[in-house]
């Protein structure tokens, strides 16, 4: 088999205190394949860890210990070139909360340019890139505002835009849709969803929201620094009172087939992260009950 994308053996961060302050160990012995082209949500409380395991992918903090390695690069060598450091941060290209933080120019269009601008792409190629970007992510009729005056949504798009001029292989968005508005939030994860689906993108997706995880191929939950849970949307979210335990909620279809079968309505195991597949298991039990009765 392949190489994975992001392997992570063992993977521990702490931060150094300072002046009397205790080391906080963030990050402990987490170990994770992530495969090329995977969508991968996180989920965990506040303080799990998620941010922490985010910004060791590009480097922007270096591993403690353990083994990290990110396509194909080592993560834990610290000799790495500048020149290697530079394509790994190309290749894993992140998105943070708030989209004030992340655009840099007046104008939405230099503002995608402003990365492969740095790495060096030339004219044509760059403005091409960058009409290519603002095509993908739908802003392509804002490339000559300027992104103050766009929605939350919008400036996320912009951002996510930047790092696609880049041609990265990995989009991480470390809770990059909690300040939008459900219209916004909408907009951004339609967009990534499509990159995924359709230019295999490796999208790891960092979330509160128990709906838009539902959609990843995989859902990894943080605890305390170490991974309490993985597996498919439907098989998380069966764990529901493990979740509940560490302050996470379920989606409200999968809590609702938790609480039929708590009152002793016999569903079947199947697709609960859907209202679709909720209504299904509904739906069967109900033709089986007919049966038995008839
Ligand atoms: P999450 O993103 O899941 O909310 P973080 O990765 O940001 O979690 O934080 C994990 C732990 O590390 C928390 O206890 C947090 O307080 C601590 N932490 C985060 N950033 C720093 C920092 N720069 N210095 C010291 N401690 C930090
Ligand atoms: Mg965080």
């Amino acid at each position: 088999m392949a190489e994975p994308f992001i392997h992570a053996e063992n993977l521990a961060f702490t931060y150094k205190g300072s002046g009397g302050t205790d080391d906080i160990p963030a990050l402990k012995n987490v170990t994770l394949d992530i495969q090329k082209g995977e969508f991968v949500a996180v989920l965990g409380h506040n303080g799990s860890g998620k941010s922490t395991f985010a910004k060791l992918l590009n480097l922007i903090l270096e591993p403690t210990s353990g083994k990290l390695t990110v396509a194909g690069f080592d993560l834990c060598n610290k000799d790495m070139s500048e020149e290697d450091l530079i394509a790994l941060r190309r290749c894993v290209g992140m998105v943070f909360q708030n989209p004030d933080n992340q655009l840099v120019a007046t104008i939405v269009e230099d503002d995608v340019a402003f990365g492969p601008e740095n790495l060096g792409v030339p004219m044509p190629e760059l403005r091409e890139r960058v009409e290519n970007a603002l095509a993908t992510v739908g802003m392509s009729e804002f490339a000559e505002q300027e992104p103050h005056h766009l929605s939350g949504g919008q400036k996320q798009r912009v951002a996510i835009a930047g790092i696609l001029a880049m041609h990265p292989e990995c989009l991480v968005l470390d809770e990059a849709t909690a300040m939008l508005d459900p219209v916004g939030r909408k907009e951004v994860l339609d967009t990534v969803r499509r990159l995924n689906r359709e230019d295999g993108m490796t999208v790891i997706h960092i979330t509160h929201y128990m709906n838009e995880a539902a959609y990843a191929d995989r859902i990894v939950v943080i605890n305390d620094g170490t991974i309490l849970m993985q597996g498919t949307p439907d098989e998380v979210f069966s764990r529901r009172d493990e979740l509940r335990a560490v302050g996470l909620e379920v989606p409200q279809c999968a809590e609702l087939i938790h609480r039929l079968r708590k009152i002793g309505i016999p569903l079947e195991e199947g697709n609960i992260s859907s209202i679709e597949g909720c209504a299904e298991l509904i739906l069967r039990s109900f033709k089986k009950e007919g049966a038995a009765n008839g």
